[in-house]
């Protein structure tokens, strides 16, 4: 399927447009101020085939917690603002990978284009994100409504202002819960911008007719070789998003079909061991092997094992040990030199007796061991081991900044 050649952009770690493959977003539903509430959701949404996560920044203490989510997520973190452009430099403070700003709602152009200075600054890209539900009043009496013309216009007008201050790492989507007027929309827009584009049918509902209207809006633009990347919104579990997004890409070619999933974690200040090195030694022996189970590698034991709770099997490292823990609970300690097989061993094991049995099958004194580890790590690398809490006073000085 021929895809229209973009520009690609970054964000975090994944390349959107260009050659890159068309990759699958989702939202998380929690409070963002939750932040082990949020983790826990943003590896699940990641074992599901997320490549990109989005989480509200509606106030401040969600930017607070943007500070000590991102330096632990797996996947990058788009902070999603609407309204108040403060909570835009606030996110950026925090260390988002991206920031989705809707042009409907931020309508001052100064402020807009202070966001896109600060973006700029700190080589982050912004998606514009406009939806037919929030348009700017005066483009839609101007079209006549939430035309597919109209939410273009929209997204001009914001390239518009972006251009003014020299920005340009931008991303757009041009959603509407209307499909035939979402597909023009995006139709439209790709005649005339060679910016990547982020596909979304907004507000689909619940199921099925959720999934029907994105699948019918996000695969007509895709055959058409439309999109550089996804996402179905849904009145559901977010999980469901994600794995609809990946399942409509492997059904339509786009992307490869997974057996083994592996999750790593990005490996922060409380990391005890060279995650890159364990993954890939991991994601080697248990590709070899065809294991088709979600495995996690993290980087410590004082976070991990809950942060990928979700996970069929993981191994979490502490103090010259490998925690091994099945969804979420911690079975086996191994000395740190022996992860890699006995994750490897693991594995194996619940492929052929199931989760239930290994959890029965659990070392008794292995919480115990992993818990008093959590503390001896605690007590040495202290609560705020990533620097986080630096952040948020940076965050708290622009909310309080009357002249910011
Ligand atoms: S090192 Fe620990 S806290 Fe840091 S991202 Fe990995 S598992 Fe999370």
């Amino acid at each position: 399927m021929p895809r229209r050649t973009t520009r690609q952009i970054h964000v975090g770690s994944v390349a959107v447009g260009g050659d890159a493959p068309v990759s699958v977003q989702s939202m998380t539903t929690t409070k963002t101020a939750d932040v082990d509430g949020t983790l826990a959701q943003i590896y699940a949404l990641a074992a599901a085939g997320c490549d990109i996560v989005r989480c509200t920044c509606n106030e401040e203490p969600a930017a607070e917690g943007l500070a000590q989510i991102v330096p632990r997520s797996p996947v990058p973190i788009v902070a999603d603002i609407h309204f108040q452009y403060k909570l835009a430099l606030a996110a950026l403070e925090a260390g988002v990978q991206a920031l989705r700003l809707n042009p409907g709602n931020i309508r001052k152009p100064e402020h807009v284009k202070q966001v896109a200075r600060e973006a700029k600054d700190r080589g982050v890209p912004i998606r514009i994100g406009v939806n037919a539900g929030s348009l700017d009043p005066d483009i839609a009496e101007r079209h006549g409504g939430a035309t597919p013309e109209a939410l273009v216009a929209s997204a001009q007008r914001e390239l518009a202002y972006f251009a003014e201050v020299g920005f340009d790492d931008v991303k757009i989507s041009v959603k509407s819960s209307n499909v035939p007027v979402m597909i023009d929309a995006y139709r439209l827009l790709s005649e005339t911008v060679d910016i990547p584009l982020h596909l979304g049918v907004t507000e689909a509902g619940p199921l099925p007719g959720g999934l029907v209207k994105s699948t019918a809006g996000i695969a007509t633009l895709l055959s058409e070789g439309i999109g550089d990347t996804i996402r179905f919104s849904l009145t559901a579990d977010p999980v469901e998003e994600a794995k609809a997004g990946r399942q409509l890409l492997e059904a339509l070619g786009l992307r490869e079909r997974k057996g083994l999933d592996l999750i790593a974690c990005p490996s922060c200040g409380r990391a005890e061991v060279d995650v890159i090195r364990v993954a890939r030694e991991a994601q080697d022996a248990l590709e070899a092997r065809k294991i088709p189970l979600q495995v996690a590698v993290m980087g410590c034991v004082v976070n991990g094992p809950g942060e990928a709770r979700d996970a069929d099997l993981g191994i979490a490292a502490g103090r010259g040990k490998g925690h091994l823990f099945v969804r979420g609970k911690v079975v086996r300690v191994v000395p740190e030199a022996d992860m890699v097989a006995a994750l490897v061993d693991e594995a194996e094991r619940i492929v052929a007796e199931g989760i239930d049995a290994r959890l029965a099958a659990a070392d008794e004194n292995a919480e115990a061991i992993a818990a008093a580890t959590r503390e001896e790590l605690l007590q040495i690398q202290g609560r705020d081991a990533n620097h986080s809490e630096e952040r948020v006073a940076r965050i708290r000085e622009i909310a309080d900044d009357p002249g910011c």
